[in-house]
């Protein structure tokens, strides 16, 4: 039987064979834009480790960081969504606290009460590896009932969201509402509803309230 450490040290020779190389994405396209009044064709490559789609008539751009080992192993020709699921479950496990190691957040933008950006950014630096993932507050409510069955209400399944085609309809906006103690608003607006969680200095949701607008 393998050790924890053991099973580590195969897993690491593993993935280390495919960074020795880069990988080809067969895919040329993840379809079409879905930014408002935009036509466009959502473009990809790989790139030392990421995946760039890029819309080729609006300015639409996203990088994820995908392993080629992802990339060479998974059909993406065939099953594109496979970009969107890998990223999604990173994305969770951000949201979750944890990469290797636990993850130390940092809210790092919008600190001013006064900054009207509408987004809050936010560090997670992983304690084990050093690795940095950069979100917003949204992202923290990704998966939480309240927003998972408000966006369902509204003929949206979360699952399908990814960070190159944003749900048609949704607005949002975050805002630091107080510094000590630390909250920060999150507001979706979809159809005539609007709901607001309300995140403490842990990024928990510890207010929520959902209303007509
Ligand atoms: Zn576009
Ligand atoms: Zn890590």
């Amino acid at each position: 039987m393998l050790t924890y450490a053991g099973a580590q040290a195969i897993g690491a020779a593993v993935s280390g064979v495919y960074t020795e190389r880069d990988a080809e994405l067969g895919t040329p396209t993840l379809g079409d834009c879905n930014e408002p009044g935009c036509s466009g064709v959502l473009e990809t490559e790989y790139d030392s480790g990421h995946v760039l789609v890029e819309c080729d008539s609006c300015g639409l751009h996203v990088a994820v960081s995908i392993p080629p080992i992802v990339v060479e192993t998974q059909d993406v020709e065939t099953s594109p969504d496979v970009v969107r699921q890998f990223t999604v479950t990173e994305i969770q496990r951000v949201v979750r606290g944890f990469c290797d190691g636990p993850l130390e957040t940092d809210v790092t933008g919008s600190l001013s009460t006064d900054d009207t950006d509408g987004r809050v950014g936010i560090t997670h630096v992983c304690q084990a590896c050093g690795n940095v993932s950069y979100t917003t507050a949204i992202t923290l409510v990704t998966g939480h009932p309240a927003a998972v069955s408000f966006l369902y209400d509204a003929g949206i399944d979360y699952r399908d969201i990814a960070l190159w085609k944003r749900p048609q309809g949704v607005e949002f906006a975050e805002t630091v509402r107080s510094e000590e103690p630390l909250r920060i608003a999150v507001t979706v607006t979809a159809g005539d509803e609007t709901l607001t969680l309300v995140l403490d200095e842990h990024l928990d949701v510890v207010d929520q309230q959902r209303e007509s607008c």
